[in-house]
């Protein structure tokens, strides 16, 4: 399931239209959220917005968590939807699992946790291994 439209599409277009690729993926992720009893709460979904606030702390009313996700945008890392009833994806091994594995890496936590307070712009630590293995090759 491709979820690159959680943070590379435009949610606006032209700043006030909403992006229909956006949207529908969007109006999918919520009712999944809501086909989930043990992850709601009265109808209420915990909004996965990066408002401080929400980031999936806060339970919002579905239409209140959609205008969230429009104008606050997903918080960072939240591909592998824990928060709304999804299985993890380290013990699925399902094909999404890609679009974190780079972060996994050697931590032991769970990555979504581990940045889901951090703000906006916090990357996780890149491993970066060819440059080392290419030096030692040429002065060989
Ligand atoms: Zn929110």
């Amino acid at each position: 399931m491709d979820r690159s439209w959680m943070y590379n599409i435009d949610r606006l277009i032209k700043g006030h239209i909403i992006n229909p690729n956006f949207e529908r993926p969007l109006l999918k992720f919520i009712t999944f959220a809501l086909s989930k009893p043990r992850f709601t709460d009265r109808g209420n979904i915990r909004c996965p917005c990066n408002r401080p606030k929400c980031r999936n702390k806060s339970f919002q009313d579905p239409e209140t968590v959609k205008v969230h996700m429009i104008t606050e945008g997903f918080v960072p890392h939240y591909y592998n939807w824990v928060h709304h009833g999804e299985p993890h994806f380290s013990l699925t091994r399902q094909s999404q699992y890609n679009y974190y594995s780079h972060m996994a890496g050697s931590s032991t936590a769970a990555p979504e946790y581990a940045y889901d307070s951090c703000g906006n712009h916090h990357k996780p630590p890149e491993i970066d291994v060819s440059g080392p293995e290419l030096n030692a090759y040429d002065t060989r």
